[in-house]
């Protein structure tokens, strides 16, 4: 069985094509990039051969979804005879708010759910449903699913995703804490139990999810009961370019001082924060560290901050969970920035925290043990693969 698996974005489409029929086999994948905009890109890498890339305009949705589909099909670089040979598509989608726990299967009843939920997620609900919809249309035969970065996080307890504003707003708008990333922290959470021989109903668990965008979970036997993310995916850690938790005077105090309205406003909190906003350097970890070792003090500050945070979470999740029996780090820093994975873990032993620093500092992009023998709380690097969530979910789905 051969999935297509999809995140499409308001101006990018990233796409995998998987086939599932055994072990999980990548056969191409690539995006689409600029949708809109004068100049668009598209990139086609098939599996063992030399990657394609074509700049041109891409003016919709259904024009780069086209592309992707005769890419696939190409006489000379394609991985398939046909379209036939697609047996499902998986979508990912942001928001599934309240009406989603797990993946389903696309129907009209789902589609009218995402919509509606573009209320709460306008950035990222209207682009996924365009997905779903343009599929419909090219390979109007085939069974699609959706699967919601929200859904893991369906089992928070009241207590832990009500805020503390007038309990109306949750009644009437949904304003409540919904988490992201699940799917990479329910899978990371698996995979590492499946290594150490653990049964996940049994383990206390905390997954760092460190990317660009980045939040930590609270698994307490294989539910997640409490995530950094919060209505939106602002919250929680500082990120590259987002905020994270935030003093909401301060908030209020900014945009008077400065005259911002609402879009400038969210601009500010989400693409210009973060460890970009306190180096002014950059979002991308690689250079903050190198800018960091040439002696640029806000960019070591930005790492400073970002660690502590990471390390706030820790503890407040161990609080929640009563102890940890695991602590992960995935992501594209979790998975491969050594400083900071030891900057986190040290001086944590008061929670039986002890990684073999050697080992860390030789370890990038691989499912390792960090933390020595000795150590109560285990503590690993595991790498996630959000589309492989999807398409296992897809195959199960649309059988
Ligand atoms: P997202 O999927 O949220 O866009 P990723 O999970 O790809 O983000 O993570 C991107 C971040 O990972 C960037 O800050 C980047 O600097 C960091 N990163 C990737 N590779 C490395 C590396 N080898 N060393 C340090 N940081 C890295």
């Amino acid at each position: 069985m051969n999935v297509l698996v999809l995140n499409c974005g308001s101006s990018s489409i990233k796409y995998q094509l998987l086939n599932m029929d055994a072990e999980p086999i990548l056969l191409a994948k690539g995006i689409v990039e600029k949708i809109g905009l004068t100049y668009g890109s598209f990139t086609y890498k098939p599996e063992g051969k030399e990657k394609v890339v074509l700049e041109q305009p891409i003016a919709d949705h259904s024009v780069g979804m086209d592309l992707i589909l005769k890419a696939l099909v190409d006489p000379k670089n394609g991985v398939l005879k046909s379209l036939e040979e697609i047996n499902a598509v998986g979508h990912r989608v942001a928001h599934g708010g309240e009406y989603f726990s797990e993946s389903v299967r696309v129907d009209e009843e789902t589609k009218a759910k995402i919509k509606a939920l573009a209320e709460i997620a306008p950035l990222h609900n209207p682009a996924n449903l365009k997905g779903i919809e343009t599929m419909e249309q090219l390979l109007p035969s085939v069974p699609q699913v959706a699967v919601f970065d929200t859904s893991f996080h369906q089992t928070l307890p009241k207590k832990a995703f009500i805020y503390g504003i007038p309990y109306e707003f949750y009644e009437k708008y949904g304003v409540r804490r919904y988490g992201f990333h699940g799917t990479s922290h329910k899978f990371v959470a698996e995979k590492a139990c499946r290594l150490l021989g653990w049964n996940v109903a049994e383990k206390k668990i905390i997954t760092c999810h460190l990317g660009n965008g980045a939040s930590i979970t609270a698994i307490d036997r294989g539910q997640s009961v409490d995530t950094s993310m919060g209505f939106t995916p602002v919250a929680g850690l500082v990120m590259g370019t987002r905020a994270g938790d935030l003093d909401l005077g301060a908030l209020l105090y900014i945009c008077e001082k400065e005259g911002l309205d609402l879009n400038q406003a969210n601009t500010l909190v989400n693409k210009k924060s973060g460890v970009q906003g306190i180096s002014g350097v950059s979002s991308d970890f690689r250079e903050l560290t190198t800018a960091s070792e040439a002696g640029n003090e806000r960019a070591q500050l930005a790492l400073d901050v970002f660690v502590y945070n990471v390390k706030k979470y820790i503890g407040a999740y161990a609080a929640v969970l009563n102890g940890v029996d695991l602590v992960i780090f995935t992501g594209g820093i979790g998975e491969n920035d050594q400083p900071v994975r030891q900057a986190v873990c040290r001086d944590m032993d008061y929670l039986g925290i002890r990684i073999d620093e050697e080992l860390n500092m030789a370890t990038k992009s691989k499912d390792v043990i960090l933390s020595t023998d000795d150590a109560a709380t285990k503590v690993m690097v595991i790498t996630t693969d959000e589309e492989l969530v999807i398409a296992m979910d897809t195959m199960r789905l649309s059988r």
